[in-house]
């Protein structure tokens, strides 16, 4: 293992640079140069890239966002696109490459592998942290503590008001941020994508509460049924005109932001493990953490998305909220 790739993939996520420092710098450890494509598939289709050394990472494991860029590539989706990517990777001779990204950016990887033999490993990098075969993804630490942080704030301004608040946070597939951010700000109900009967019991569930209490944080996950915190803002609004009722969405907030500790040192365990599964020959492989463990999963199982929430976690907040 001579030279291998590197990009960032889909949505950004904070501790991407970290992992991409751990990358780099181990590499140099084992003398394999890495070349950095910028905006994901994006720049290995149109060759534009970086030479990483360990000068071009350095101060940027404490920042959000990613040094390389990141984006959605349709081109990569066409024949013409694949082709022009996997010429890159000819020109520039690479033996290995490594990909930073969610399940679609693992997805794009296997059709890669289709068309060209190099191996390649993925790091999990994707806030909503819904990936098989990892219990953290890069990101998602950071992304919760900022929702909890912001909902901490919107709840000072529900209780002086009374008002109840119908916040909406990211998870188009997953209610995983809604669920933990939920337990963690005490809120007293959640609307997801995984459950199908939630508005009938937040309907239920308004009838026990306290005429006294009157401030209210209700979380929505972007993918709920309902159409998001405006779809239910609005017919609260209708159905319960006794209530003086906002909506608020946090939006693209939850992406930035510095990253957590265990942010930084998950995501320079994984781009350190990626560096050694490429030198020990795996290949179509995510690097994940289970159980305080490194583990690696065949990219074609780690995309298959979990449609459960842990069943425990739904209850222990159901309890808490009554
Ligand atoms: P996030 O979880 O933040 O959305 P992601 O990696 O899942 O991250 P996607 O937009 O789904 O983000 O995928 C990133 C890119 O991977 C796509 O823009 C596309 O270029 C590539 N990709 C996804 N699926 C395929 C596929 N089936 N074939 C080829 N390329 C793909």
């Amino acid at each position: 293992m001579k030279k291998i790739g590197l990009i960032t993939s889909g949505g950004d996520a904070p501790g991407m640079n970290a992992c991409i420092r751990a990358v780099v710098r181990t590499a140099r450890a084992e003398q394999i140069e890495v070349v950095g494509f910028y905006r994901g598939y994006e720049g290995l289709i149109d060759n534009d890239c970086i030479q990483l050394t360990k000068s071009t990472v350095s101060n940027i494991i404490h920042r959000g966002g990613t040094v390389l860029k990141t984006a959605r590539s349709s081109r990569f989706m066409t024949s013409k696109g694949m082709q022009m990517a996997v010429e890159t990777l000819q020109k520039h001779a690479l033996d290995g490459f490594i990909v930073i990204g969610g399940d679609g950016s693992f997805r794009g990887a296997l059709e890669l592998s289709k068309q060209h033999t190099i191996k390649t490993i993925g790091c999990p990098g994707t806030i909503d942290n819904d990936l098989v075969g990892t219990d953290y993804t890069i990101g998602y630490d950071t992304a919760i503590n900022t929702v909890t942080e912001a909902i901490d704030k919107i709840r000072d301004t529900a209780e002086s008001h009374d008002r109840i608040f119908v916040v909406e946070v990211m998870g188009r597939d997953a209610g995983l941020i809604a669920l933990r951010s939920a337990i963690a700000c005490g809120a007293e109900a959640i609307l997801i994508p995984e459950r199908k009967n939630d508005l009938a019991r937040l309907m239920e569930k308004k009838k026990s509460w306290r005429k006294t209490k009157k401030s209210r944080i209700i979380i929505v996950a972007e993918g709920d049924e309902n159409g998001g915190a405006f779809g239910i803002g609005n017919l609260l609004k209708k159905e319960w005109p006794e209530f003086d009722i906002r909506i608020s969405i946090l939006g693209h907030i939850q992406r930035g932001g510095n990253p957590t500790c265990m942010e930084r040192v998950n995501a320079s365990i994984m781009g350190y493990y990626a560096v050694q599964a490429l030198k020990n020959g795996l290949t179509n492989q995510m690097v994940g953490i289970v159980n305080k463990q490194v583990c690696y999963t065949p990219f074609q199982d780690a995309v298959k998305h979990i449609e459960e929430l842990n069943p425990d976690m739904l209850q222990i907040l159901d309890i808490l909220s009554a």
